[in-house]
C-alpha cells in the first residue's frame, strides 16, 4: 500500500498512547463516514460486554478459558475452520496479514462477524527486528488502516510475525498504541503438518488461560480443530477471544503478554 506516511513515526508522540490517534489521520474521510455506524454499533456491544464484566469477576475468572489463535490468514481454509468455531459455540483470535485482508475483504468481515478477535500480524510476516523503524511502522500501519476499511475497527493488539521482537519494536509498538501478543504453547503445525500429531500437541498444550498458536494456512490444523474442540469441551474448556481472556486487566501499549518464560 503506498501513500503511507512511514516518516510519521519519529513524529507520533508516546504520550498519544493510541494507535487511532496516530493513524487516524491517515483514513479518508469517506471510509470512516461509511464505517461509522458498524463502529458505533461495536462500540455498544463492546461497552456492554465491559458492563457485564464490571457487575462480577471477568469471565474466564468463572470459567477454564483457553484461547485458540490462528495466524497468516485469511485463507481459504479458513470457511472451514469458521464453520467447526461456530458449531462449538467457540471464539478464537485470527492475526491476519494486510496482504491478505486486501485480498479477501469477504472472509475478513465473516471472521469479524462471527465474533472472532482479529490482531494485526504485519502486512508481509517479516522477522521486524531485522527492519529499520520507518519499514515496521508501516508493515504494522498498512496493515492496520486495510482491517479498518474491510471491518471498521482498528486491531487493538499485534502479534509480532516468528515471535520477534526486541526492545526496539516494543518501543515502536509503544508508539503505535499496541501490546504484542505472543503464546503460551506453540503446536509447531506448520513443520509437523499432520493432523493426528497436531492434536496432540494442543491438547497437551492446553492450559487454563493459555493462548496457543495455531495456523489457519495449514489444512491439517483445520482438520484437527472438530477432535480438538470436543476433547477440550470434555475437559470444560471455554474457547475465548484474547479480548474476553485480558478482561479486567490492561495490557500498555507494546507490552508483552503473556509475559516470556511463563
Ligand atoms: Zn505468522
Amino acid at each position: 500500500m503506498a501513500g503511507v506516511c512511514v516518516a510519521g513515526v519519529s513524529v507520533v508522540p508516546a504520550a498519544a498512547g493510541s494507535a487511532t490517534a496516530a493513524t487516524a489521520r491517515t483514513a479518508p474521510a469517506t471510509v470512516k463516514a461509511a464505517a461509522l455506524t458498524e463502529v458505533e454499533k461495536a462500540g455498544a456491544e463492546q461497552s456492554g460486554a465491559k458492563k457485564a464484566g464490571a457487575k462480577g469477576k471477568p469471565y474466564c475468572a468463572r470459567y477454564k478459558c483457553i484461547a485458540l489463535t490462528f495466524d497468516d490468514g485469511p485463507w481459504p481454509y479458513t470457511p472451514a475452520l469458521l464453520d467447526t468455531l461456530k458449531k462449538h459455540k467457540a471464539k478464537a483470535t485470527f492475526f491476519l496479514l494486510g496482504r491478505k485482508v486486501e485480498h479477501r475483504p469477504e472472509l475478513t468481515r465473516r471472521i469479524h462477524e462471527e465474533g472472532h478477535d482479529i490482531g494485526n500480524h504485519t502486512w508481509t510476516h517479516p522477522s521486524l527486528t531485522t527492519l529499520t523503524d520507518g519499514e515496521v511502522f508501516e508493515e504494522i500501519s498498512t496493515t492496520s488502516e486495510i482491517i479498518y476499511r474491510t471491518i471498521g475497527e482498528r486491531p487493538e493488539y499485534m502479534r509480532p510475525p516468528n515471535g520477534a521482537t526486541n526492545s526496539r519494536v516494543s518501543a515502536l509498538m509503544a508508539d503505535l498504541g499496541l501490546p504484542q501478543i505472543l503464546w503460551t504453547g506453540s503446536t509447531l503445525d506448520w513443520q509437523a503438518r499432520d493432523t493426528k500429531v497436531i492434536a496432540k500437541r494442543t491438547l497437551k498444550l492446553a492450559k487454563r488461560n493459555g493462548v496457543i498458536l495455531l495456523h489457519d494456512i495449514v489444512p491439517e490444523t483445520v482438520k484437527a480443530m472438530p477432535g480438538v474442540l470436543t476433547a477440550l469441551e470434555k475437559e470444560h474448556y471455554k474457547f475465548v477471544t484474547l479480548t474476553t481472556l485480558l478482561q479486567g486487566r490492561t495490557l500498555r501499549p507494546g507490552q508483552i503478554y503473556p509475559p516470556r518464560g511463563k
